[in-house]
């Protein structure tokens, strides 16, 4: 009932690739870290959804990812996934950098905060007890931001103007995004610019890395996407999974 993916952009080698099949993907085969698949086990999770089972192999190839899938498709561990397996490999193998924060999801409302929040925590719950995750909102005071960032934490779940929020005050240094973001993620990234992130989002990207890997995810399509994916993504590989089919 999910439709039919398609990719585009710069590798086209996803199209026709036997992703029409109605094939049922097991988690297992995804190559995802052992301690994630078993956390998914864990929660009854077994089976990828048409965008996880395209867009989890990308995120691990380290590629800048556009995904497009209407709302209820599975977004949200189709991005968790990848990065806990990425993060996991930064902060326990050996020699691995303890520079924190690694990743930032930037998402336009509390609720949505609240919401990628819980479902992460829950996978991290079976998962490890290791990876820091917090959430920052515009509601909290920022003694209580300051002790959330003190750590620091691996991932931060917020809105834009959080994060602005944060780096004018000085609870967050720039110098320190610089140095240690891996990985940002922009989830219903079509809303981001209608809810007024754009100077928000314009003034954090001189401090993202340039080898920062960036993700954005959408329920349609809009020139806001376009508009984000110029600012902040290098060479993405886009992937739609329309209605139909
Ligand atoms: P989207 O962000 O695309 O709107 P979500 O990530 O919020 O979708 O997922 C919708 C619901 O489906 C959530 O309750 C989530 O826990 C559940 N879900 C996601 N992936 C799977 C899966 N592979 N198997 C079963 N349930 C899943
Ligand atoms: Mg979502």
């Amino acid at each position: 009932p999910e439709g039919k993916l398609t990719a585009q952009g710069e590798e086209q080698r996803k199209e026709g690739d036997g992703i029409e099949e109605e094939q049922d993907v097991s988690f297992d085969n995804l190559g995802l870290d052992e301690q994630l698949s078993r956390a998914l086990r864990k929660k009854g999770i077994t089976v990828a959804t048409p965008i996880q089972r395209e867009a989890i192999p990308l995120i691990l190839e380290g590629k800048d990812v556009v995904a497009r899938a209407k709302t209820g498709s599975g977004k949200t561990l189709a991005y968790l996934l990848p990065m806990f397996h990425a993060l996991l490999k930064l902060c326990f193998e050996k020699h691995a950098t303890k520079a924190s924060p690694n990743v930032f999801i930037l998402v336009p409302t509390r609720e949505l905060c609240q919401q990628v929040y819980q479902e992460a925590s829950s996978l991290l719950e079976f998962c490890t007890e290791k990876l820091k995750l917090v959430q920052l909102t515009a509601s909290m005071p920022p003694r209580e931001m300051r002790i959330s960032l003190a750590g620091p934490p691996n991932i931060v779940v917020t809105t834009p103007a959080c994060i602005s929020t944060c780096i004018s005050k000085g609870i967050l240094k720039a110098s320190s995004i610089k140095d240690s973001l891996s990985m940002l993620i922009l989830d219903e990234a079509d809303l981001l610019l209608s809810y007024g992130y754009e100077k928000d989002l314009k003034a954090l990207t001189p401090h993202i890395p340039r080898s920062c890997q960036c993700i954005l995810m959408s329920a349609t399509s809009s020139t806001d996407v376009e508009t984000l994916k110029k600012l902040l993504l290098h060479n993405p590989v886009t992937l739609t999974l329309s209605e139909v089919g």
